[in-house]
């Protein structure tokens, strides 16, 4: 399982008390206080945390940053029609399947011509395509 140690609790704990309701704070407070004398109340922490779901989430995103950078990772999708990653490499073809024209784009972003025998707008041709 993770291995999360009491003081990692507390850590984070200690982060989010300026995001806790007051009731809330003064309960971790108060906790932490024992925490500092040596008690073991990290348990005692995640189960007041829980009590809040902003606070509970928050807490998991301190103890688990692993874990939701994996989370983002899986959920990343580039957006269909970001540009941001044409290069100077991208090459464009006419969209008539028999048109064998391409262009070549000299630089970042360049916009690509039409076609000069079907005037039809180029389409970027992936790599690997073909
Ligand atoms: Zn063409």
């Amino acid at each position: 399982m993770f291995n999360i140690t009491p003081e990692q609790v507390y850590e984070a704990i200690r982060k989010l008390l300026p995001e806790m309701s007051e009731n809330m704070r003064k309960q971790a407070e108060e906790l932490l206080q024992r925490a500092q004398k040596g008690e073991k109340v990290d348990n005692d922490l995640i189960d007041l945390a829980r009590q809040d779901n902003k606070i509970r989430e928050a807490l998991k995103r301190k103890l688990f940053p692993e874990v939701e950078s994996r989370e983002r990772l899986l959920e990343y999708e580039p957006l269909p029609g970001n540009n941001d990653n044409i290069s100077a490499s991208t090459t464009y073809k006419c969209p008539e399947p028999e048109c064998e024209f391409t262009w070549h784009a000299p630089q970042m972003g360049a916009e690509p011509p039409l076609c000069p025998t079907h005037h039809r707008a180029l389409i970027p041709v992936s790599k690997k395509g073909k």
